[in-house]
């Protein structure tokens, strides 16, 4: 099988390593990709935005399978453009994208399918919803409806911080995204996410991983990308990976049926785990980065017939096998991030791939030969061991042999695991 993977970050180079293990695979193309990815795929510099350049290089390639890694290319209907032209493809359509795009679309179907998920109430003027707000009382959460990179969420635990950040989103201050507010009740609990596929009709759950979002030790300082993840998450019990299947996961799937948009690709739900179980926070509609690290990391099955599967209405066919060691990564970052960082410094030395231990590229690029940073998340470190404690020092043992003086990483990724001893 000819297969096409869209993207260029730590996430696609942990598919790509993987899908390079299928023995389906004849060729791997990756586009535009990274010098990571360039050890397992042949790299296509391809402008993604532009649909059509897409098409003709699949067509020219004679490509049967195109793998969507990251969300704005299926926002923008990519999945939709190459499907039209009869290409397979994972990732959902941009109808079906809305359950990340649209947080209001999302919550009107956990109402409509009784799927658990904290009270809300969507507005699209200030006055009604600050009324809400003084009615509901703190704490309370605001967010704007759209795309806005984790920023549009005030997760408030006064009035006042919750009616200044209603008065921000309608100031624009999150452009088009924040033209709609959803206010909701706070949830409490331990988070959690779950990965799940589906194509349209079946589900098959994946793996559980939680993350590190703050950019400090001891989760402190701003919201990131995502500074490490660990899988699986200890929160996620067997009792709670089937209650999800069943009133979370399984409810959306019909729903998003009924409602005409069919959902096929990978569920990523965002969990609070609350007294009650597991409630939405939100979906996702791709592998979380870096939580595709750890899962490709503890995948025994070929990855390649299962998102086929998926993309092509047979899900029920195929299975997944799990390592049950978990797995650990680290993200080393740009000094500077999630602010303003210096671009194209030097990594001078990369720690070799070992037995259950891999350097994930996420914002890499070669200059005159040389390893550069470009991004702001850049090495993902990443390592399988008996116990979170054992993985998290094969991790940090690669961290240490890293020789790039303009990065930094958290110390202490998978601390709640280990807290749970
Ligand atoms: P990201 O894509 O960065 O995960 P997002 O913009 O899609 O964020 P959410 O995932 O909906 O937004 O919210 C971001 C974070 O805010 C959550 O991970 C969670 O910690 C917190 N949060 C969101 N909703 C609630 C809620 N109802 N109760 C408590 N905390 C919440």
């Amino acid at each position: 099988m000819k297969v096409l993977l869209i993207g260029s970050g730590g996430r696609e180079h942990a598919l790509a390593w993987k899908l390079a293990q299928s023995p389906l695979l004849t060729k791997l193309y990756a586009a535009p990709g990274n010098p990571g990815i360039a050890e397992e795929a042949e790299l296509v510099s391809l402008n993604v935005e532009d649909h059509a350049a897409v098409i003709a290089f699949c067509q020219k390639q004679a490509i049967d399978f195109v793998v969507v890694g990251p969300e704005a290319p299926l926002v923008a209907g990519l999945a939709d453009d190459l499907r039209a032209a009869g290409f397979v493809v994972f990732g959902p359509s941009k109808a079906a994208a809305q359950l990340e795009g649209s947080k209001g679309f999302t919550k009107d179907i956990c109402a409509r399918y009784n799927i658990p998920t904290g009270a809300y109430q969507r507005f699209t003027a200030a006055e009604p919803a600050k009324a809400y707000i003084r009615e509901q009382g703190a704490p309370i959460v605001v967010k704007a409806d759209g795309l806005a990179a984790g920023k549009g969420v005030t997760v408030a635990m006064t009035l006042d911080e919750a009616l200044a950040a209603v008065d921000d989103c309608f100031a624009g201050a999150f452009g088009a995204a924040g033209a709609e507010v959803v206010v909701e009740a706070y949830l409490d609990g331990e988070e959690a996410s779950f990965f799940c596929l589906s194509d349209g009709k079946t589900a098959l759950a994946l793996a559980t991983a939680q993350d590190h979002k703050r950019v400090g030790d001891g989760d402190t300082g701003p919201n990131t990308g995502g500074m490490g993840a660990y899988s699986p998450a200890p929160v996620m019990t067997p009792d709670m990976v089937q209650r999800t299947m069943k009133e979370i996961i399984e409810p959306t799937i019909r729903g998003m049926a009924e409602s005409g948009y069919p959902f096929t690709g990978v569920f990523f739900a965002g969990l609070m785990i609350t007294a009650k179980g597991p409630e939405l926070i939100e979906y996702n509609v791709r592998f979380g980065d870096p939580e595709c690290q750890v899962l490709m990391m503890r995948l025994k099955s070929d990855l390649l017939p299962i998102l086929y599967a998926a993309s092509t209405g047979t899900l029920d066919q195929v299975s997944a096998e799990w390592r049950d060691e978990p797995a650990l990564t680290v993200v080393m970052a740009s000094k500077g991030y999630p602010g303003a960082y210096d671009k194209a410094t030097q990594i001078e030395h990369l720690p070799q791939a070992r037995d259950g231990a891999k350097v994930f590229h996420a914002g890499t690029a070669l200059k005159d030969g040389q390893l550069v940073a470009t991004g702001g998340r850049v090495l993902n470190l990443t390592a399988t061991a008996s116990t979170v404690a054992e993985a998290q020092a094969k991790a940090y043992a690669l961290v240490d042999e890293v020789r790039w003086e303009n990065g930094f990483c958290r110390r202490d990724i998978g601390w709640r695991a280990l807290n749970r001893g």
